[in-house]
């Protein structure tokens, strides 16, 4: 009998998946396989939100394989040791994944390619995580866009493929191989977490999907600002483990667009350029690996961060004295998600009131977040600090208190993760330390910097920067 691996990675969904698309076309009997990398236990970045939303999402994808009439293959260990050693046991002829762009990944996947090659195993590797990939959307001069507007407008001039069908039931009864059972305990590789985990899996993707085109994206311009209301999506983490597939997503928007009046036509817009964005990162990051160890501009690899450990400290667990940003840490380690405004509101904090080096947070964020993502956390991270592709530039500083004011105006997202200023009226609970004997009844700290301080400081860090430059 014939046989062909699909290996799932990026990829956990039977609708819309190229390369699962083309291995169940081949007339072979189809293996799925999921391994779960031993890594995972070691790696600083790996954090127990994200895994173990992977795993509901695999445990999701195994039950989805079975009432089609699959058998889903879990292995715990080294992909680049099982996937030869699986090719051996079942004696498949070809492998079939998508691809992934994370410099490791595609380094280890060229490991795999030798070790299959070499044993007269087909491996095939599918663009199917973005529409456009790094080389496929380029300046004139045939090299990547690092400016985002030029690169956008680039990729909405091309005309987007359909997705996909679904993978077909199985006829025939399947081979039955050993498989590992999917972990589904909180203790997850010695990763603790302390919070539920976000249903994870391609039904409850698409369910998240169906009810925000019936309502959130109408209004998503003039809502996705304000973290109290729940105007986006949500779906960063599915789109992370592929429990949607991104055609599905485009075309729908584009569908929705035409049939809008021209305000609705303009939220189906906005929303479509942020799915640009975690492209745009993406390219960014498979052309210019360098991103994942150093500032993108390489002059800023001289900055002079500051390295004090408690004001580290005090940020992570969400005791700055700043209001907006203390609400924003705690919703991420009591939830594993922090929205966009807040997530540009604390990176910036971090950089340029701080003067703490943005890779600090950057991994902080990679151990809490569901959606970690190396692209788009990278890009957001050096977007902040200022010392990335078409970045903020470093002299714009957002002051936390008026942004807190601007995109919490009543207060109320402070007040669900702060408890200690919710009895606060919609003024005070941004500036708490302004009334100083209101400050000595709440039991919140008190401003461990203060912005007009550190606003000269952060700016002459970065002159620095230019002046040495230009010397
Ligand atoms: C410092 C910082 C760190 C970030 N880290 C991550 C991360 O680890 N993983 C991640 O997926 N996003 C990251 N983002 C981008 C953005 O904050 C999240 O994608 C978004 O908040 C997810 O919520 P949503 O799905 O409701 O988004 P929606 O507003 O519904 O957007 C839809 C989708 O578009 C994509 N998207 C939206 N904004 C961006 C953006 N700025 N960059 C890239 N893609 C975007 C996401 O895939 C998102 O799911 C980061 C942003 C910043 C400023």
């Amino acid at each position: 009998m014939k046989r062909i691996i699909h290996w799932f990675r990026r990829d956990l969904r039977l609708h819309d998946n190229t390369a699962l698309h083309e291995a169940s076309r081949r007339g072979a009997e189809l293996v799925p396989v999921f391994i779960l990398e031993e890594a995972l236990s070691a790696g600083v970045d790996v954090g127990a939100a994200r895994l173990a939303f992977l795993l509901k999402s695999v445990e999701a994808l195994r039950l989805e394989l079975r009432r089609a009439g699959y058998n889903l293959v879990v292995r715990k260990g080294k992909s680049d040791e099982l996937i030869p050693a699986l090719c051996r046991e079942t004696g498949a002829s070809a492998v079939f994944c998508n691809k992934r762009y994370e410099p490791y990944t595609v380094r280890r996947d060229e490991r795999i390619a030798q070790k299959l090659s070499t044993m007269g195993v087909e491996f095939h590797r599918l663009k199917d995580s973005v529409i456009w990939e790094n080389r496929e959307i380029l300046t004139q001069s045939g090299t990547p866009y690092t400016v985002f507007t030029p690169y956008s407008k680039a990729w909405k001039s091309r005309a987007v493929p359909a997705p996909l069908p679904s993978l077909p039931p199985e006829t025939q009864s399947s081979t039955v191989y050993q498989s590992d059972e999917v972990p589904l305990d909180p203790w997850i590789f010695g990763h603790r977490l302390n919070h539920p985990v976000t249903a994870g899996g391609e039904v409850e993707a698409l369910k998240l999907w169906q009810s925000f085109l019936a309502g959130p994206i109408h209004h998503y311009e003039e809502q996705r600002n304000f973290p109290s209301i729940n105007g986006t999506s949500k779906l960063s983490p599915h789109l992370r483990c592929g429990n949607i597939g991104i055609r599905r997503m485009v075309i729908d928007i584009l569908k929705a667009r035409t049939a809008s009046n021209p305000m609705q036509a303009k939220n189906c817009d906005v929303f479509l350029s942020e799915l640009i964005w975690r492209e745009f990162y993406t390219q960014i990051l498979s052309n210019f690996p360098h991103v994942m160890r150093h500032n993108f501009r390489r002059e800023y690899d001289a900055l002079a961060w500051s390295d004090n450990e408690e004001h580290f400290q005090a940020w992570c667990v969400g005791q700055t004295g700043y209001p907006i940003v203390d609400a924003a840490m705690r919703c991420l380690n009591q939830t594993g998600w922090m929205h966009n405004r807040l997530r540009m509101i604390v990176a910036m904090f971090l950089t340029k009131d701080l003067l703490l080096h943005w890779q600090r947070g950057e991994r902080y964020f990679m151990q809490k977040l569901t959606d970690g993502d190396m692209a788009a956390n990278n890009g957001g991270w050096q977007w902040s600090s200022g010392t990335g592709t078409d970045a903020a530039p470093y002299f714009r500083i957002f002051n936390p208190t008026t942004q807190g004011q601007k995109f919490d105006p009543q207060g109320k997202f402070i007040g669900q993760w702060v408890p200690e200023l919710v009895s606060l009226d919609e003024k005070m609970i941004h500036l708490p330390w302004e009334n100083p004997l209101l400050a000595s009844r709440l039991k919140y700290t008190q401003p461990i910097v203060l912005h007009e301080k550190q606003r000269p400081k952060c700016l002459a860090m970065y002159a620095a920067i230019k002046v040495s430059k230009s010397s």
